[in-house]
C-alpha cells in the first residue's frame, strides 16, 4: 500500500494538452519518468509537427509503404479496424479534412463544398495498406494522411497505468486533457469531474470509478463560431462537415482508455438511441450521453456512480 492518505499531483503540458498525474506517494523520479513516456509516445504518433512515424507514412502517401515501430503498426491496425465497422463514424484516413478545416487552429473557416467533396475521395479507410510482416504501412492515393487524434490519448493513457503497475504504485490517475485513466481503487473511488458544455470548468456532475478509464469527447472542446454557426472538431467522415446532432458530449467508461476513446466517436456519429442499443452487446462498455436539450443519458451504470450537480440538467436511464 501506499506511505500515507495524500495524494500527490504531477503537471506538465504534453500533446498541446494539460497533463495531470496523481500518485498516493510522494515520487518525483516516477512522475519524470511517466512524462517522458508519454512524451516518447507523442513524438512518434503526432501529426501536428512535419516529423513522427505517422507523418513518415503520411509524407510517402501514394508512393511507397513505410515500416514503423510495432506499437504504432498496432495502434493504426486498431484505428483501421474501427473505422471498417460498418457506418463507423470513426475514420483514421480523416485527416486531409482535419487539416483542412484547421478547427481550434489559426486560420480555421468553412472550407467551399467543391474542396470538402474532393477531399472526402481520398480519405478512405480500405486504403491504408497494412503489411503485418514488415509492420509497414501504405497510403494507396497520394494526398492521404492518417489523424490519430481520436485514438492516441486513450492508447498512451492504457500504456501509462501499464507503466505505473510495472512499476508497483498500486494507485494512480492520468489525465491527459480529457482522456482519463485510473489504476487501483483509493477509498471512495476516483472522484472524476463532468464538464457542463461551453461553460468553462462548471460541472454536470461527477463519476465515480475505480479501475477504469473515463474518456470524454465534447463539441466544446475545440470549434469555432462563423456566421452564427459552430463548428466542431469531430467531423463526419460521410460528409466533411462536423457531426451534427443532438449531442453536446458523449463519455466513455471502459477498462481501456483505447476502447472509450474509440468509441466516443462511433456513439457520436450513432446518436443517443442508437449508440445505447450498441452498446447492450459490449457490457463493459458504458457511456453517459450529454444533449443539447440538457438531458443526461446512461447507457447503463454498473462500474461507475454519477452525482448530479447542476440540476438544470435531467438524468435518464437508456430507453434502448
Ligand atoms: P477526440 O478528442 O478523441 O474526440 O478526437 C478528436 C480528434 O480526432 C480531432 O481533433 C481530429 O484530429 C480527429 N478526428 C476528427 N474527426 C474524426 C473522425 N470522424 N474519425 C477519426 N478521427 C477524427
Ligand atoms: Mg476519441
Amino acid at each position: 500500500m501506499s506511505d500515507d492518505n495524500r495524494v500527490y499531483s504531477y503537471s506538465t503540458v504534453l500533446m498541446g494538452s494539460p497533463i495531470l498525474l496523481k500518485l498516493f506517494s510522494h515520487d518525483e523520479a516516477l512522475a519524470s519518468r511517466v512524462f517522458r513516456l508519454i512524451k516518447r509516445y507523442e513524438d512518434l504518433l503526432t501529426v501536428n509537427r512535419a516529423q513522427s512515424q505517422v507523418m513518415d507514412i503520411n509524407h510517402a502517401a501514394g508512393k511507397h509503404a513505410v515500416a514503423v515501430s510495432r506499437p504504432v503498426f498496432e495502434l493504426i491496425r486498431c484505428a483501421k479496424a474501427a473505422s471498417m465497422i460498418k457506418d463507423s463514424a470513426f475514420n483514421l484516413a480523416i485527416g486531409p479534412l482535419v487539416k483542412r478545416w484547421k478547427i481550434g487552429f489559426q486560420g480555421d473557416s468553412v472550407p467551399p463544398a467543391d474542396e470538402i467533396a474532393a477531399l472526402l475521395t481520398i480519405t478512405r479507410p480500405e486504403e491504408v495498406m497494412l503489411d503485418e510482416a514488415s509492420s509497414s504501412v501504405f497510403l494507396a492515393r497520394p494526398g492521404m494522411e492518417i489523424d490519430l487524434g481520436a485514438i492516441a490519448k486513450g492508447y498512451i493513457a492504457d500504456r501509462v497505468r501499464d507503466y505505473l503497475r510495472k512499476e508497483g504504485a498500486d494507485l494512480g490517475l492520468i489525465n491527459l486533457g480529457g482522456n482519463v485513466q485510473t489504476l487501483g481503487s483509493p477509498d471512495g473511488g476516483w472522484s472524476i469531474g463532468l464538464k457542463k458544455p461551453f461553460a468553462g470548468d462548471a460541472l454536470i456532475g461527477t463519476l465515480t470509478v475505480e479501475n477504469r478509464s473515463v474518456v470524454t469527447s465534447g463539441t466544446y472542446e475545440r470549434y469555432f463560431e462563423q456566421n452564427g454557426r459552430r463548428y466542431h472538431h469531430i467531423l463526419d467522415p460521410r460528409t466533411g462537415y462536423p457531426l451534427d446532432n443532438a449531442l453536446d458530449s458523449v463519455t466513455l467508461i471502459s477498462t481501456d482508455s483505447i476502447d472509450g476513446d474509440i468509441w466516443t466517436t462511433l456513439m457520436f456519429g450513432m446518436g443517443v438511441e442508437k449508440g445505447c442499443a450498441a452498446l447492450r452487446a459490449r457490457p463493459d462498455i458504458e457511456a453517459i450521453f450529454v444533449t443539447k436539450a440538457k438531458e443526461v443519458v446512461l447507457s447503463s451504470e454498473h462500474h461507475f456512480r454519477f452525482t448530479l450537480l447542476d440540476n438544470g440538467y435531467r438524468v435518464t436511464g437508456s430507453t434502448a
